[in-house]
């Protein structure tokens, strides 16, 4: 696959540079767009609607090389069964890469990439985990200083993300809090909107609720806390680029004893068919390592991805765009406002979706499949869909924003 018929014209559109790039693939067809959007340079890919694939990244994964119960293959396994199409695994302060590869059963392909999750063991506070993805070395010798750790792993190109960045303790089973405290870092790719782990203890302050909830994870899960998702509008507001959200398992599959009864915290399998990033990809995966690899971490980098909780219903073919003058735009893009913006929502089935600039509820729709929002304003855009399951509205899917100058 090779790229041909690159052509570039740069613009310039009242306050906002803009430099289109355009080049055909052999399946794909894509511009690239760079836009200054609050000062700083940030690229924005759009592509034809006919061209996109979703993918399912179950990520944020530990295995018996930390703190897990499993090897890379039952990951393997249990990511085959679950239906998701990536695992990005993030054992502690280790990059065990050599186990990077393809699994394949039948027609369906599952690729395991490996990252790791780094944090300074020295340390007198937990906290302060972030996820890296995409690079080659290990990192953990910069640990110690947060600020050296993301500079590093940005010079080796990889992504990274602050792993639950507000984490409740949970007293009764002394575990403490590993929440995110350095905010003075700058550079990092993201944050971990939604962790599963983290949801796990904020909802489980009592040994009757984390019963319930290891036995019937089902009954959990309701969303980001609304304390995560104000962060996060405060991150996007004051930080000088997009701060990608993504939701992670931090699946151990440890066991929890209750009594006469023990389960498992969540079975590998059921963590990836409950929280996963849903990326937006111009391909399906090629069996290629070296190109899924990019394609992946583009995605991710991107912002071309929603938080989702496919275990209430399957979040597949949600999509928020963007269409103005210059064409169709995906979540993570950064868009001009001037000649007015068409955003769009869809739901894969009725439910309740909500639109939001600038952390502020702009429009809500209930019980409908598409929200249609008409506007000229500039603004930071998201959306999120709620949905009514085993007696609760639950927090169901939240987009990464378009970011509208
Ligand atoms: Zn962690
Ligand atoms: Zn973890």
């Amino acid at each position: 696959m090779g790229l041909y018929g690159g052509t570039n014209t740069l613009l310039c559109v009242h306050r906002v540079m803009v430099s289109i790039s355009s080049y055909k693939t052999e399946h794909s067809q894509r511009s690239v767009v760079f836009l200054r959007y609050n000062r700083v340079q940030c690229k924005t890919t759009f592509y034809q609607k006919d061209v996109m694939h979703e993918l399912i990244v179950a990520l944020h994964l530990h295995t018996v090389y930390s703190d897990g119960t499993g090897v890379h293959a039952d990951l393997a396994a249990a990511g085959l069964k679950a239906g998701v199409d990536v695992l990005i695994v993030s054992d502690h302060n280790v990059l065990v890469n050599d186990v990077e590869g393809y699994t394949q059963k039948g027609k369906r392909r599952l690729l395991l990439l490996a990252g790791e999750e780094v944090h300074d063991r020295t340390a007198s506070v937990g906290g302060n985990h972030l996820l890296i993805f995409g690079h080659k070395v290990g990192l953990t010798r910069y640990a110690p200083n947060r600020q050296q750790l993301i500079d590093q792993a940005r010079s080796a190109g990889a992504l990274t993300f602050l792993a639950h960045p507000l984490d409740d303790p949970l007293p009764w089973l002394h575990e403490r809090s590993f929440a995110w405290t350095d905010w003075n870092v700058k550079g990092f790719t993201g944050i971990e909107l939604w962790n599963q782990m983290s949801e796990f203890k904020t909802r489980s302050q009592s040994l009757l609720k984390a019963g319930l909830h290891a036995f019937f994870p089902g009954f959990m899960m309701l969303g980001p806390t609304e304390q995560t998702l104000m962060l996060w509008d405060e991150l996007l507001l004051t930080r000088k680029h997009p701060v990608v959200a993504v939701a992670g398992s931090d699946a151990h599959a440890h066991t929890f004893h209750a009594g006469p009864f023990k389960a498992q915290v969540y079975p590998y399998e059921i963590a990836f068919r409950s929280i996963t990033t849903h990326i937006i990809t111009p391909q399906p995966l090629s069996g290629e390592i070296n190109s899924d690899r990019r394609m992946v971490y583009e995605a991710l980098s991107a912002g071309h991805c929603f938080c989702a909780n496919d275990i209430a219903h399957s979040t597949r073919g949600f999509r928020f765009t963007c269409d103005n003058y210059d064409g169709t735009f995906w979540m993570g893009d950064s868009v001009s406002a001037k000649s007015g913006l068409t955003l769009q929502v869809r739901a894969p089935i009725r439910s309740h979706i909500r639109l939001l600039k600038d952390g502020k509820l702009a429009l809500e729709v209930r019980d409908r499949e598409v929200l249609t929002y008409l506007t000229k304003e500039p603004g930071i855009y998201r959306a999120e869909v709620y949905i009514d399951y085993r007696g609760r509205h639950r927090g169901w899917i939240f987009s990464n924003p378009i970011y509208a100058v």
